[in-house]
């Protein structure tokens, strides 16, 4: 029989995480041969904590430069975003900010064809390096495929400075990786789904550096970015590798996607995974504690209280979050009961 397997993978060409590495995005773009005009995306607030700095810049590097505040990713930003990068012929595009920012950024490489740079500002979930764009549409949040960035500038300074909620928040979508693979493991064995060890492995690791130094993950100490930087990078390539969210995104995501119907606005993506984990490392039978003790360390929420959520929703999510994808997990095909539900919340001490 012929051999017909083929995947094809798309990586950052380049990542440069270090103190003061902000100053070495005009290089990287040089590096990268991108002479053409630029359009930096950024947002009001983020430019004044990096925006600006990276446009002025590019600036003086002799590049021609445009840029444009945007508020939250909605398919209206990245139209206005794809309309201003034809106004200006732009080459290439680079998106400074948090998550919104990025994934207007990344949205609008993919559907210009123009390569772009990330430069994140703050890390509270695991896209920055990933081929997805979470866009919202109306109430609705939805996944686009996108452009992986060709090269990542974080610089752990700048990150710092970002309210820690989100950098908690960030290092919780990352630990969700944990029971994401769990459920993936489930799925090869049960379902005969396609597995891939590269991109679990890579996707449990980099869950488990944020575990392992939960202790160091600290509010004001740079060095914090530094550490969840990595493993935040790291989850995006195992996607890449994968093809697809399956290495970081399991029940655990699917209950936090039920929240956002039921509760919308609560919580953080990357909180409401944090506490998804637990509950689902509890139906896994795996050390739940550990992660518990993880996501209290570093700051993350570990319970519905801590969500804003009443134990009616919280129960709610857990019972319906099943049927949210088609992604099998060890909630199977027809969830779990109620009383299951409320049993392991308490067990777990969400409720
Ligand atoms: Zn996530």
């Amino acid at each position: 029989m012929e051999f017909t397997k083929a995947k094809a993978m798309e990586f950052p060409r380049r990542i440069i995480a270090g103190h003061a590495s902000l100053e070495s995005v005009p290089g990287m773009c040089r590096e990268f041969q991108l002479d053409g005009p630029v359009l930096v995306i950024t947002g009001p607030t983020t430019r004044k904590v990096a925006g600006q700095v990276v446009c002025d810049m590019l600036v003086d590097a002799a590049y021609d430069v445009d840029s444009i505040d945007i508020q939250g990713a909605t398919l209206d930003t990245a139209e206005e975003v794809k309309a201003r990068t034809r106004e200006l012929d732009a080459e290439f595009l680079v998106g400074v900010g948090g998550g919104s920012k990025i994934d207007v950024a990344k949205l609008a490489a993919f559907q210009s064809g123009c390569p772009f740079i990330s430069v994140p500002t703050s890390a509270a979930h695991d896209g920055i390096s990933s081929p997805r764009a979470s866009i919202k549409d109306g109430d609705d949040n939805m996944s686009f495929t996108a452009s992986v960035p060709m090269g990542v500038v974080a610089d752990p300074s700048i990150l710092i400075k970002s309210p820690w909620r989100l950098l908690a928040a960030g290092c919780a979508d990352v630990i969700a990786n944990i029971t994401a693979v769990a459920d993936w493991e489930l799925a090869h064995r049960l379902k005969h789904e396609e597995y891939s060890t590269s991109a679990a492995t890579l996707a449990k690791m980099a869950a488990e550096v944020i575990i392992e130094n939960a202790s160091h993950i600290k509010p004001t100490l740079e060095e914090s970015a530094w550490i969840m930087i990595k493993p935040v990078l790291v989850s995006g390539v195992s996607m890449s590798i994968a093809g697809n969210s399956r290495p970081t995104s399991g029940a655990e995501h699917a209950f936090s996607h039920a929240l956002d119907r039921i509760a919308p606005g609560r919580a953080l993506h990357g909180e409401q995974c944090g506490v998804g984990t637990i509950l689902m490392m509890a139906l896994h039978g795996g050390d739940w504690e550990r992660i518990r003790n993880a996501l209290d360390t570093i700051g993350a929420p570990t319970s519905a209280k801590q969500l804003n959520i009443s134990k009616e929703e919280l129960i709610q999510a857990m019972t319906s979050c099943h049927a949210i994808r088609d992604r099998y997990t060890i909630l199977g095909e027809s969830g779990i009961t109620e009383l299951a539900a409320e049993r392991i919340a308490t067990m777990t001490m969400v409720l």
